[in-house]
């Protein structure tokens, strides 16, 4: 059986991740890692990867099946995503949520008129989480959902507690409240503001003589960051951050409570603790591209998103084995 052909636009955390991905997959191969840095600089891992630079990925049209999109969702997809996905099969991770509508706009357009399949806004929210709060909602209509992110590692917080004077290093952590998640699963469907849903905390590395309760005053009273927040700060040294927090955990819980018939409460939860976010992100883009293969081949062209993908297509097992063994 021939292999699927994939390569990788973008070198940071989710490109890394992808190559380790496809490593663990049976019917896919990595045909090479596309780079807007020049590729004779870029010391790769695995140094039997092919590096080339992203102006000649046109070149291998006809040697790439899909392309995993790996650049940032800021700047750097919205660009990318319409231009591969007129050339190629894409998945992305598009995850700037509010924005969703008219990404899809701009690449089902493309996609459409050059017959390619772009699957967006693909990886664990947007994606897993999203096929769980529709699931939940559809099955479950009187009830209300419920998202919490955490324990994870926020790189704009942790951006915002390394500014404040004094700091030499640090990270923050944003961990889903216990007390909300425990009253949610209660049944008991209460109002509750993202502030209330999440605590943060901080672990911080002082420039040495700084004046630790003005850092702290100062991080706990940041406004959009922390005020409104339960924050809470800790003091380390350089070894312990490096030691203790130079992974990029994440995870989180979608939790829909309701009730069916005369008021029988139904719970349905869905969650994920990972150790490595863009590992495992990358890891549902790269099932993600066996989908946009298959539906590409069905002739299923345009713009797709988790829902429009039926969960046999992301699987390698044949659809008798999928009968067989895991329905
Ligand atoms: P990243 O490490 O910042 O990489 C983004 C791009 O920046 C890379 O493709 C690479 O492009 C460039 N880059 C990386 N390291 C660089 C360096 N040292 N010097 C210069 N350029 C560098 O971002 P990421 O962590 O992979 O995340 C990518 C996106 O995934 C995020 O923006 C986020 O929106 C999304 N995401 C989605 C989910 C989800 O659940 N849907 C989960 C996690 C992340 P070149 O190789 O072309 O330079």
């Amino acid at each position: 059986m021939s292999k699927i052909k994939l390569g990788i636009v973008g070198y940071g955390n989710l490109g890394k991740g992808a190559i380790e991905a496809i490593k663990q997959t049976q019917d896919m191969e990595l045909v090479a890692v596309f780079t807007r840095r020049d590729p004779q600089h870029l010391h790769l891992d695995d140094q039997n990867v092919k590096v080339a630079h992203i102006s000649e990925a046109s070149d291998y049209k006809n040697d790439i099946d899909v392309m995993l999109l790996c650049g940032g969702s800021a700047t750097d997809l919205p660009e990318q995503t319409p231009y591969f996905a007129s050339m190629f099969n894409t998945v992305d991770s598009f995850d700037t949520h509010a924005k969703i509508p008219e990404f899809y706009k701009s690449v089902n357009e493309v996609a459409t008129k050059n017959n390619t399949t772009a699957i967006i806004s693909v990886g664990w929210d947007p994606g897993l989480f999203s096929i769980n709060r529709v699931m939940a909602d559809a099955i479950i209509p009187n009830g209300e959902n419920y998202t919490f992110w955490g324990k994870g590692l926020s790189q704009g917080h942790s951006d915002a507690v390394r500014r404040v004077t004094g700091v030499k290093n640090g990270v923050q952590y944003t961990i889903p409240s216990e007390d909300a998640i425990e009253n949610v699963r209660s049944g008991e469907n209460p109002e509750l503001s993202t502030a209330e849903k999440h605590n943060r905390v901080c672990y911080v590395v002082a420039e040495e003589g700084a004046d630790q309760a003005a850092i702290e005053h100062e991080i706990k009273t940041m406004p959009n960051y922390f005020a409104e927040y339960n924050t809470e700060v800790n003091f380390i040294s350089e070894e312990e951050l490096k030691r203790d927090h130079s992974k990029a955990p994440h995870g989180g819980f979608v939790i829909r409570g309701g009730n069916t018939g005369a008021g029988h409460k139904q719970i349905y939860e869905f969650s994920l603790k990972l150790d490595s976010n863009p590992e495992f992100t990358s890891s549902v883009l790269v099932a993600y591209a066996r989908a946009a293969y298959r539906l590409n081949n069905e002739k299923q062209f345009g713009a797709k998103t988790v829902y429009d993908v039926a969960p046999g297509y992301i699987s390698p097992r044949s659809p008798e084995e999928l009968r067989r063994d895991y329905l």
